[in-house]
């Protein structure tokens, strides 16, 4: 499907620059992303994507635990606005938590994400912030929270798309506002090729 697609270039340099691709369609970020963070970059980033949401109503930033925690704080602190992390480790006591699965490609096995109805509730306005968009999952276990919760996601930001596993298209197709700073179309032969 077309987009429309910004892509957000000092995002895009820096992943010309730095970005490693491994065998897999996975591209390693870790040295200023995943591992090792910029926060000049992340800082721009973020005020980008508070710049493609500023038609939304939003009362809560909502990511997953652990690498979407960095961007998600800097768009919560710059819209003045709470951000929850979604725990991948199962609760002693079930009491209280919103809970899905969601299967992880990078690791090749389900894991149960979980949510206090305490910090996700009725009502809420969220914008949901990840790293990587891939197949999808991870997004698609948040959509189910957010419906458990009867709250409503206004948006989706991520840092970067891979559009060769169509999560992208999926979440577009169902309505839902997704922006990826960069967008990146084929990781074959480990050569990262980006979306024009
Ligand atoms: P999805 O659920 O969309 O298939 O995958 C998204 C999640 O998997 C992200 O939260 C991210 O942590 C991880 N992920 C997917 N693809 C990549 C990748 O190419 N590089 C890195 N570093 N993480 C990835």
């Amino acid at each position: 499907m077309s987009i429309q697609y910004k892509p957000f270039a000092p995002l895009v340099q820096r992943i010309k620059q730095d970005g490693k691709c491994l065998e897999g369609g996975i591209l390693k970020v870790d040295s200023f992303i995943n591992h090792q963070i910029d926060p000049t970059l992340l800082q721009s980033m973020s005020i980008e994507f508070v710049r493609r949401f500023a038609n939304k109503e939003i009362n809560k930033i909502l990511t997953i635990e652990a690498s979407g925690i960095a961007p998600a704080v800097m768009v919560g602190f710059l819209l003045n606005v709470p951000v929850v992390f979604a725990k991948k480790k199962k609760p002693s006591t079930m009491d209280n938590m919103l809970v899905t699965e969601v299967f992880s490609f990078t690791k090749n096995k389900s894991y149960t994400v979980c949510v206090s109805k305490d910090y996700l509730h009725e009502g809420d306005k969220v914008l949901f912030i990840d790293d990587f968009l891939a197949n999808g999952n991870a997004a698609k276990g948040i959509i189910e929270l957010v419906e458990k919760a009867n709250a409503t996601l206004s948006g989706m930001g991520f840092l970067v798309e891979k559009s060769f596993q169509h999560g992208g298209d999926y979440l577009r197709e169902k309505g839902y506002q997704v922006e990826s700073l960069a967008i990146i179309d084929s990781l074959d032969n480990c050569k990262i090729t980006f979306k024009e």
